[in-house]
C-alpha cells in the first residue's frame, strides 16, 4: 500500500471524515489573508499580524521539506438554544472541539510514526498558524464558499479542521471537492451585519462571530442592534447555505456542555465567581466571564422576560465590569423602557455611576427610549 493511501486509511480508522494532502508550501490564498491585514479586516485579533510570516509559509514551522495532512471531523447538529432564547453557534455547543481534536490527532500521529512516517511532525488545531481552509481546500477536503467558509458536499458547513505536518514528501490529493456557490448569495444577503464584505471576504470588525467571542471591551451600538438574540457566534450564514440542508445529525459526537443544556441568558449574566467551573471545559468559555455576560446582556433584548429584566437591572447596579453594566443599560432601554420603573432605575444608575463613559452611555440610552 502506498504512503498515501495508508494516511488515508489511518485516518477513516481514527474516526476523521475528512482527509487529504497538500503541498507543504504557502497556501494559494496568502495574498488575499495579507491584504485582508493591511485592511485590518481582523480586528483585534492581533496573533494573526505577529503569526503571519509563518501563517503566509508553512515551511517556517516544520522547517524542512515535508506535507500537510489536512483532516476534518464534521459537527453538524440541530440548531442550539439556551433555555428562555439565546442563542449559540453550533460547534461550540458540546464539549471543548480542542481537546476532542488534539487527542485524535496526537493518535492520528502515533499511528503515523509506527506506520513508518515518523520524522518531524508538527500538530496543529484551530487557531494554529496556518490558513487552514486555503490547505484543506488544495488537499481535497472541501471547496471555498462566498462566505469565506470551507464547503462539504456531504457536511456542508459543519466540520472541523486539523493539521499534521510531517516532514515526508507525500503525493498531495488530486481530486478536489465537487461543488460550488454557483450564483447563490443567500449568505451575502442574510448575514445581519453585513459582514461579507466582498464574496470569500468577512470583515471580522462586524461579524458576530467575531464580536461576541474575540473582541473586547463594548460592541458598536449600531452592530449590537443587529445581533439579535446571539449570545456566542452566528450561525446565519451556515444555516441559510443550501450546502447545510442535508447535513447529519451528529449531535451525540459532542454532546451538550452544561452552560448550554442547563442555563439560560440569565445564568450567562449572572454566572459571576461560579464562571470557570460553569463555562469549563466548553468552547463557550472563550470570551470570559466578561465577555460572556455582555453577550448575554445584548441577547436578553432580543429575548425579553421578567427574569431577564430583574437580572438587567441587577446587573446595571451591581456588575463590577464597567463593559456589563453598559450593555445592560442598552438592553433595558432597548426592550424594556416603557416598563414601570425602568427609565427611573436607568437614571438612578447614571447618578451613582462613577465611570465618566458609562454615565454618559446610560444617560444617552436612557434618553434614546423616553
Ligand atoms: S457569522 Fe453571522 S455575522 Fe458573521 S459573516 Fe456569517 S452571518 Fe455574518
Ligand atoms: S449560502 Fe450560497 S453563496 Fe453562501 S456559501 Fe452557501 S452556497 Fe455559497
Amino acid at each position: 500500500m502506498g504512503r498515501e493511501q495508508l494516511v488515508f486509511e489511518i485516518a477513516a480508522e481514527l474516526g476523521f471524515d475528512l482527509c487529504g494532502i497538500a503541498p507543504l508550501a504557502p497556501p494559494p490564498d496568502a495574498q488575499r489573508f495579507q491584504s485582508w491585514l493591511d485592511q485590518g479586516r481582523h480586528g483585534s485579533m492581533r496573533w494573526l499580524e505577529v503569526d503571519a510570516e509563518r501563517i503566509l509559509d508553512p515551511r517556517k514551522i516544520l522547517k524542512q521539506p515535508g506535507s500537510m495532512v489536512v483532516l476534518g471531523l464534521a459537527q453538524s447538529r440541530p440548531s442550539v438554544e439556551l433555555q428562555g432564547g439565546g442563542r449559540v453557534a453550533r460547534y461550540a455547543a458540546g464539549r471543548d472541539y480542542h481537546n476532542v481534536l488534539a487527542h485524535k490527532l496526537r493518535k492520528f500521529s502515533k499511528r503515523l510514526e509506527r506506520a513508518g512516517l515518523g520524522g518531524m511532525q508538527r500538530r496543529i488545531v484551530d487557531a494554529g498558524p496556518v490558513l487552514e481552509r486555503s490547505h484543506a481546500r488544495v488537499a481535497g477536503v472541501g471547496f471555498s464558499s462566498k462566505a469565506a467558509n470551507l464547503l462539504h458536499p456531504r457536511f456542508g458547513p459543519y466540520f472541523f479542521l486539523s493539521e499534521l505536518l510531517l516532514s515526508h514528501e507525500l503525493e498531495p490529493t488530486a481530486a478536489q471537492a465537487a461543488g460550488s456557490c454557483g450564483t447563490c448569495t443567500a449568505c451575502l444577503d442574510a448575514c445581519p451585519t453585513h459582514a461579507i464584505v466582498a464574496p470569500g471576504e468577512v470583515d471580522a470588525r462586524r461579524c458576530i462571530s467575531y464580536l461576541t467571542i474575540e473582541h473586547k471591551g463594548p460592541v458598536d451600538p449600531v452592530l449590537r442592534d443587529k445581533i439579535g438574540t446571539w449570545a456566542f457566534g452566528c450561525d446565519v450564514c451556515s444555516e441559510v447555505c443550501p450546502w447545510a440542508a442535508k447535513a447529519p445529525d451528529l449531535s451525540h459526537r459532542f454532546g451538550h456542555h452544561r452552560a448550554v443544556a442547563e442555563l439560560g441568558l440569565v445564568e450567562w449574566l449572572e454566572a459571576g465567581e461560579a464562571f470557570g467551573e460553569l463555562f469549563h471545559p466548553s468552547p463557550t468559555d472563550r470570551p470570559g466571564r466578561e465577555g460572556v455576560a455582555r453577550n448575554a446582556a445584548i441577547a436578553l433584548s432580543g429575548a425579553p422576560s421578567e427574569r431577564g429584566r430583574g437580572a438587567l437591572l441587577k446587573a446595571l447596579s451591581f456588575d463590577p465590569s464597567q463593559v456589563v453594566r453598559e450593555a445592560a443599560a442598552w438592553s433595558l432601554a432597548k426592550a424594556h423602557a416603557k416598563d414601570d420603573g425602568v427609565s427611573a432605575a436607568l437614571e438612578r444608575a447614571a447618578t451613582a455611576e462613577a465611570d465618566p463613559a458609562v454615565k454618559a452611555a446610560i444617560l444617552e440610552w436612557r434618553g434614546r427610549s423616553t
